[in-house]
């Protein structure tokens, strides 16, 4: 028996669950992610994606698609890794019972999440002794540009200031709800190309918006009994968000998808009639439409995320 939330195939899309479900961390305790998650979301799929898909054979050939693609997830599970090393913070400051088993869950969801996209990344084919100078070859640069800022505020608030709020309000707002549209971008434009990453990225979806929801409400509960807190949250919010628009995102995403363009136009074929959303068939999309389209998720989450944390003056 699962919760509709977590389960593979009733689980709301990622944007729509994110903005939907209204999760508390007093419900999603360590009881609730031990059936939702381990005897829910991943069952039979320990590697985040049904064991019967495997990586079709032109994924593994040199071109565009399999670069966009090791560049994507080497990336990504980078990120995870960074982000798992920093939540630990949050769990070592963590307030309340609720919260230390939320964030210890959530911990291993990412340690999970680095896993699978840094596995996915040896069934394309780079060997696994030379995995870590791999993943630096694919993702280094854009790591240091991007990622390396952002761990960096990220420690500063959680592990020298132990802000157990702010550290809080800084994953949900600034950094995983940044992110999180680009991940569902990522699925579904990949199920026609590459059926198991499509899983893996269903199956990280649906973790953040547990992610998301808890955060949010454990932000909002924190804020109702400090209001005093407010500005001072505020005020972190804008200075993650200015992070966001000094730093080369905007480059990153739109160059990845100019790679998935050339790979999609080869393959072309194999994507079909395929509909990336409704009524929209993935070969005649652009990279800036699809780049835009994950703005968009992402300005309407961050909207609502904030509205219901009850700090929209943020924007
Ligand atoms: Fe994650
Ligand atoms: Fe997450």
């Amino acid at each position: 028996m699962t919760s509709v939330e977590a389960d593979w195939d009733r689980a709301p899309s990622l944007v729509d669950g994110a903005m939907s479900v209204e999760l508390t961390p007093r419900r999603a305790n360590l009881r609730y992610w031990l059936q939702a998650v381990p005897q829910g979301t991943l069952l039979g799929r320990p590697d985040g994606h049904d064991p019967a898909l495997s990586v079709p054979e032109f994924m593994r050939e040199p071109g565009p698609l399999r670069d966009a693609l090791r560049a994507e997830y080497a990336f990504r599970s980078v990120a995870e890794e960074k982000a798992t090393r920093a939540l630990s913070y949050l769990v070592a400051i963590a307030p309340d019972t609720d919260t230390l088993e939320f964030y210890a869950t959530q911990v291993l969801d990412e340690a999970r999440h680095a896993m699978v996209f840094r596995n996915h990344l040896l069934s394309l084919g780079v060997p696994e002794d030379n995995l870590w100078q791999a993943i630096e070859a694919f993702a280094g640069a854009d790591v240091h540009a991007v990622l390396d800022p952002l761990e960096e505020l990220g420690l500063k608030v959680m592990r020298d200031d132990a802000d157990f709020l702010g550290g809080v309000v800084l994953m949900t707002i600034v950094i995983e709800g940044a992110l999180a549209p680009a991940a569902e971008l990522s699925e579904r434009k990949w199920r026609p190309l590459d059926p198991a990453a499509a899983e893996i990225d269903r199956g990280a979806g649906i973790d953040e918006i547990r992610h998301l929801t808890v955060g949010a409400a454990i932000a909002k509960q924190c804020l109702e009994e400090r209001p005093g807190e407010k500005d001072r949250v505020l005020d972190l919010i804008r200075r993650g968000m200015h992070l966001w628009t000094v730093l080369p995102v905007q480059d990153l995403v739109l160059r990845r998808e100019v790679l998935f363009q050339r790979g999609l136009e080869q393959h072309a074929a194999v994507v079909g009639d395929y509909e990336i959303w409704p009524g929209r068939r993935l070969v005649d999309t652009t990279p800036e439409e699809r780049t835009a389209t994950a703005e968009r998720w992402s300005a309407e989450m961050k909207a609502s995320r904030l509205a219901y944390i009850g700090l929209e003056e943020a924007l």
